[in-house]
């Protein structure tokens, strides 16, 4: 298998977003967005449709993914106090990066006094929405129904379940072990439906790319430029030197290798603007290309993908900041210090979705005494500002997973520190071997003489 062949998705993929950006420009910049036909039928016709089909592709994943890869973690782990650990360790870390993160964005963006002087014109209606209860976050862990839990993609209660389920099945020792296999199995079936989904990707990335920057407001992107430079750096910041130095300190990993690694899950985040989409990739590459053994990744990856949103909360210490000014709103430290408690514990009952950072943020709004309808001001930017967050989140998923897993000695250090480990080689992986399929059609014959 040469290097050239096994480099080819990345490169196709990071290509699919070049000429994505490119073509979105294209058609923005020359006005052809505004062409009917154009419009109906290209943007909103089959670079929609590409985009859409490619996220429940990867949608389609998540569940069975997580539950599969939970159940064989949690056997596999060898020893169940370890569970606890990660899970202590892991939640302390997303809490403590999140924290980090949107100090530092309320700390710049204060600096940059990013609003002040502008006119209040706001550019579109935004109600806020109601959150629930941080009780209710808790008791909603445990769900009432499963199958629900599933059915819905509810990240924590799935969890929740697996994990117990796990641990009941190493408590019945050999009886379960047949189910044990089994779900083995089935994770490595689900990985390689996540190679399947990923060989497209690369079309996928371009259409999803395409649309959202040919319907993107240029114009309104200027407006605001203060708050979008203000937001990018901060962002840029807390993934280049915040991520990267907590990652050094507290594993000794190279923050190089994983910069390298991470830009495929980084621009699947990206394309699709959702942590949650992105979990089937983020652990692929979590587990295969920077060596964390399933037991942690299983765990932490969905986990991250729920509780920790590292730039999501940086958009709203900006967005906070940027709106006081605007209203001439004074918030002093306590106002801050509210904000961000309350987008931290936001984020722990919140999913990893499109645009559910707003919704947060009509929440600290709120919280703080901030007119949510000020919200609305940064509405127009905020699909591109979700993109380039998204891409944060799953960047601190999978910091903070490499960490813990170090931390256990749960890390393969050969793989991580092995630029070319785990590349996909999409002619080897759906390759289907000729005697395997005639071996295949055997058995089913036997199986059906045998009825
Ligand atoms: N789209 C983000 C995510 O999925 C959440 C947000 O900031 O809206 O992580």
């Amino acid at each position: 298998m040469s290097s050239d062949k096994k480099m080819s998705l990345t490169v196709k993929v990071l290509l699919g977003m070049a000429l994505g950006i490119a073509v979105g420009l294209g058609l923005n910049l020359s006005g052809l967005i505004s062409n009917s036909f154009v419009d109906t039928y290209l943007v909103n016709g089959l670079f929609h449709m590409v985009g859409k089909m490619f996220v429940n592709a990867l949608k389609m994943l998540v569940v069975p993914l997580v539950f599969f890869s939970l159940i064989c973690g949690v056997c596999g782990i060898g020893d169940v106090r370890m569970l606890g650990r990660v899970g202590g360790k892991s939640f302390a870390l997303y809490m403590m990066t999140t924290a980090v993160a949107i100090a530092t964005a309320i700390l710049i963006a204060v600096t940059f006094g990013i609003g002040q002087g502008m006119n209040i014109e706001t550019a579109a209606e935004f109600s806020g929405k109601e959150s629930p209860p941080l009780t209710q976050v808790f008791i909603d862990i445990i769900p009432k129904n499963p199958i629900s839990a599933m059915a819905n993609g509810d990240m924590l209660p799935i969890i929740f379940f697996s994990i117990l389920l796990g641990i009941s099945m190493l408590m019945l020792g050999k009886k379960a072990k047949s189910f044990v296999e089994g779900a083995e199995i089935a994770n490595e079936i689900m990985m390689k439906m996540v190679n399947i989904v990923m060989s497209v990707a690369p079309y996928a990335v371009f259409a999803l790319i395409a649309k959202a920057v040919a319907t993107l407001g240029l114009d309104l992107l200027a407006s605001l430029a203060g708050y979008v430079l203000v937001l990018v750096g901060a962002l840029m910041f807390h993934l280049f030197i915040t991520l990267m130095i907590t990652l050094k300190v507290f594993s000794g990993l190279s923050p190089a290798m994983f910069l390298k690694k991470i830009r495929n899950v980084q621009v699947f985040a990206f394309s699709t603007a959702s942590s949650n989409a992105t979990i089937p990739v983020t652990m692929r590459t979590v587990t295969q290309r920077f060596g964390v053994n399933n037991s942690v990744a299983s765990f932490t990856v969905p986990f991250g993908a729920t509780i920790n949103m590292d730039g999501t909360a940086i958009m709203q210490g900006v967005a906070t900041v940027f709106i006081a000014n605007v209203y001439g709103v004074e918030l002093g430290i306590s106002g801050y210090l509210t904000v961000i408690l309350m987008s931290v514990l936001a984020s722990i009952g919140t999913a990893g979705v499109p645009g559910v950072g707003l919704i947060m943020l009509s929440m600290v709004f709120t919280q703080v005494g901030l007119p949510v309808e000020g919200i609305g001001l940064i509405l127009g930017v905020d699909r591109l500002m979700d993109m380039i967050r998204t891409a944060v989140n799953v960047s601190g998923d999978a910091t903070v997973s490499s960490i813990v897993a170090k931390s256990e000695g749960k890390l393969d250090l050969s793989i991580y520190n092995d630029p070319d480990a785990g590349m996909v080689d999409i002619d080897e992986e759906l390759d289907i071997d000729d005697s395997v399929e005639a071996e295949m059609a055997a058995a089913i014959q036997g199986t059906k003489s045998r009825d």
